[in-house]
């Protein structure tokens, strides 16, 4: 090896190299997986010519996921982003509120809060489980939140803080009993962002069932694909049904009549991709154990890796492993940088965190908390190749 190559980057190589082999061409942070009846029921929905806005595999999609998660109910989207959009629209978020996000968590999140033209506010995580600290939270709340008679509103800024969005980051779940707890107190509204996370649970619950209504998205980096899609979860049959209102266009049901009663958007899936969201659906449990299969297997690597720590399942907790990552002992965002480019270099596609989004240009000036930990995982984090056909399970 390169003498000039660190002790740090030998452990990540060496590790990798142990659980994935030796590349020989781009090992990739995350690929989809069609093996099933992908291209059957695509072409059965092709010939049904039914590819659009109505059709049976949307309607099975949402039965599939309603029962996976054990949410009651199930709207089938276009994307997670308009899932978020319209799940806050329905938890009360109005113009000139503001939403309390993490700063790690992926763009769209914050982006949903401004369609709804209100702001994002950005609060801290959790070292461990890297989502929203509730104890940081309370604390901040405290400090800055008074309540008014229109909800609970921000001392500083004079704004309605209107709703929390905890994030299942990379698939590991937050500590909901603790959030929800702080939430309640607050009297704020949960919406869950768990777009990384199905196949997670909390105590036994699945992620995104806890708040007033939860998101998923089915992109193609996710653990399972619809192309592109999402989906809101809730419990409440009311929210549920206007969900689906507000997504598809507020059209009352008629025979002929075009009668629309609210201003909504098209956000609706097509029935082409809920009819590969169904076949990704068959094969969730096998990709889930797949993946649980290639996390112990980093875990084992990594677990005296000097320097570096694989992030391992919260207790209490079942993680989808949608996105396995390891984390330098010493933050230090030079040495994390140059470990994605070794491990690029190599052959593995390695990924850093998001940029947190109080450093992006649009949301440089939002609200935020005291942001250490924020700013700790950004300076060591490190998603490594995470299919579920590297797991050895299949070989
Ligand atoms: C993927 C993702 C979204 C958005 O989903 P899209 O389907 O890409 O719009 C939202 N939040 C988080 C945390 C995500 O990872």
């Amino acid at each position: 090896m390169d003498p000039g190559v660190s002790s740090l980057d030998q452990v990540l190589l060496h590790g990798l190299q142990k659980v994935l082999g030796a590349p020989d061409r781009l090992i990739a942070l995350h690929e989809p997986e069609f093996g099933g009846n992908e291209s059957a029921l695509l072409q059965e929905c092709l010939n049904s010519t039914f590819v659009s806005s109505v059709g049976k595999y949307v309607d099975q999609f949402e039965a599939m996921l309603s029962e996976f998660t054990g949410a009651r109910h199930a709207v089938a989207v276009v994307n997670g982003t308009a899932a978020l959009h319209i799940a806050l629209k329905l938890a009360g978020v109005q113009v000139n509120d503001e939403v309390l996000v993490p700063a790690v968590c992926f763009v769209a999140t914050a982006n949903a809060v401004v369609h709804c033209g209100a702001v994002p506010h950005f609060v801290d995580s959790h070292f461990d489980n890297l989502g929203v600290d509730s104890s940081a939270l309370a604390e901040y709340l405290q400090a800055i939140a008074e309540p008014a008679p229109q909800g609970l509103r921000n001392r500083r800024t004079g704004r309605r803080i209107a709703a929390l969005v905890p994030m299942h980051t990379f698939g590991h779940p937050v500590d909901m009993a603790s959030l929800l707890e702080v939430s309640e107190r607050y009297g704020l509204p949960v919406v869950e962002d768990a777009a990384e996370s199905l196949g997670s649970t909390y105590q036994g619950q699945h992620t995104g069932t806890f708040g007033k209504l939860g998101v998923l998205s089915f992109n193609g980096n996710k653990i399972i694909t619809t192309g592109g899609g999402g989906a809101i979860l809730t419990n409440d049959a009311e929210l549920a049904r206007h969900a689906k209102h507000l997504t598809t266009t507020a059209k009352r049901p008629h025979r002929w009549e075009f009668f629309h009663d609210e201003v909504a958007w098209n956000y609706r899936l097509p029935n082409l991709n809920a009819a590969l969201g169904c076949a990704q659906m068959e094969r969730l449990q096998d990709l889930l154990a797949r993946k649980r299969e290639l996390a112990s297997r980093y875990l084992a690597v990594f677990e005296n890796g000097d320097g570096i720590r694989f992030i391992a399942e919260p207790a209490g907790c079942r993680s989808n492993y949608w996105l396995n990552s390891a984390r330098l002992e010493k933050p230090d965002m030079k040495a994390r940088d140059r470990l994605l480019t070794v491990a690029n270099d190599a052959g593995y596609q390695c990924r850093p965190i998001w940029t947190l989004l109080h450093k992006l240009p649009m949301y440089i000036d939002c609200p935020r908390a005291a942001l250490p930990v924020a700013e700790r995982l950004e300076a060591s984090l490190i998603n490594l190749p995470s299919s579920a056909k590297l797991a050895s399970l299949r070989q």
